[in-house]
């Protein structure tokens, strides 16, 4: 990589090198244990001209995307977290027309459509789309471009409402993009956005979000940038705990704008009180991702050491990141479980460590078990409160090690 994708200066700093690993989401079966394995350089660096963080694109979107095994319904919380969405969206701009970008298998439009909101998906994986279409979803099997948008818009008219979320770190031609909902949105009308915020992560030690997939990470000062390629004007934002942080953006074409909310000031205080826009504000991160992954051998080891068992809970893409980077392997985690039928019986890509069911860890009762997805830390303290009859304690590796008795 040697241009920003935003802006296109040359001048990228170095924010951490979390060595080379193999795509996150790429469980390997049994009978490609004994297959080369591809990986590939996970180097967070951020323009020091537009302060967007980013990764080389290297593994292209459609490599991965067009057969997907995530299904968004799979996560209740996260259905239910998107029928609130479209409760108050529907409430406040009672919109004629709502099109979503990675509908994914239609876990939010359903909720549009029960409203009796004339709605369509956009979502490129051809197998997950289809569960959409099968729910009675409108999906259009394709990637959002600009081409697109267009298409999109002569066809079905514009959008009052464009919601794009958990995707907007997902693209690497982030500009093309923006033109795509640009195109679609109409000139009087809203866009939706829902991204990991770049402040949180940094602030929480959240480094294992990094992964190849993300090939972006914003503040709001740098998605206010990127909307402006396409000629969306950022008029307000809200910060949401999802993700263990998130931004929720709200765009209009930028003749429509209107002066940004007192919230989008407060946001942009706090990421320049952070130092996110000179580099002193990246500068103590790689210390403290060194320090998370020393912690977090030391707790391993020591545990192997003492006899102690140590299983897994959760089996996601960011835990990937966090196991190979740490050079975590069976005889530290003997296996993790996790709920996705499609991961059992296979291994994390890298490390290999056996991804099992979830009763698995009541049969075995564990000492400890190392919690992955710490993001649900809330919700999986609850799920996993039963590893207490046993005295198990569960393990949290960020923001930094923490063993819950
Ligand atoms: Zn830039």
């Amino acid at each position: 990589m040697t241009r920003c994708r935003l802006c296109g200066s040359a001048e990228l700093a170095s924010v951490v090198d979390l060595g080379a690993t193999p795509p996150c989401e790429l469980f390997l079966t049994r009978e490609r244990l004994d297959e080369p394995e591809l990986t590939y350089p996970l180097h967070l660096r951020v323009c020091t001209s537009c302060w967007l963080a980013q990764l080389p694109p290297l593994i292209q979107p459609e490599e991965t995307f067009t057969e997907y095994a995530y299904f968004s319904s799979f996560s209740t919380s996260w259905v239910e977290h998107a029928r609130e969405f479209v409760e108050a969206a529907v409430d406040r701009f009672a919109p004629g027309f709502v099109v979503e970008v990675a509908s994914n298998d239609g876990y939010l439009l359903q909720h549009v459509a029960g409203r009796g909101v004339r709605c369509l998906g956009i979502e490129p994986s051809a197998n997950v789309g289809q569960a959409a279409r099968d729910k009675g979803i409108p999906t259009r099997t394709a990637f959002l471009d600009p081409e697109t948008g267009a298409a999109v818009r002569a066809e079905h008219g514009p959008a009052d409402l464009v919601v794009a979320n958990n995707v907007y770190a997902h693209i690497p031609d982030v500009v093309g993009f923006t033109q795509g909902l640009r195109a679609l949105v109409a000139d009087d009308g809203w866009v939706s956005i829902e991204v990991q915020h770049l402040l949180t992560l940094v602030e929480l030690n959240q480094y294992d979000t990094i992964y190849h997939e993300h090939f972006q990470y914003y503040t709001v000062a740098a998605a206010r940038r990127a909307l402006a390629t396409g000629g969306l004007a950022l008029v307000d934002v809200e910060l949401l705990p999802t993700h263990g942080g998130s931004i929720r953006l709200w765009a209009r074409p930028e003749e429509a704008g209107g002066e940004p909310t007192e919230r989008v000031a407060d946001v942009l205080a706090r990421e320049k009180g952070a130092g996110l826009d000179e580099l002193a504000g990246y500068a103590e991160f790689a210390a403290r991702v060194a320090k998370v992954r020393r912690d977090l051998l030391r707790f391993l080891i020591d545990a192997a050491e003492a006899g102690k068992t140590v299983a897994g809970y959760g089996a996601p893409g960011k835990g990937n990141t966090l196991l190979n980077h740490c050079g975590i392997r069976e005889d530290l985690l003997a296996y993790t479980v996790d709920r996705n039928p499609y991961k059992h019986g296979r291994f994390t890509p890298g490390t290999r460590i056996p991804i099992l069911p979830p009763e698995r860890l009541a049969e075995d009762r564990p000492d400890y078990v190392l919690v992955l997805p710490w993001n649900l830390r809330e919700e999986l303290t609850e799920q996993l409160s039963y590893v207490r009859e046993w005295g198990g304690q569960l393990v949290f590796p960020i923001p930094s090690l923490e063993i819950v008795p």
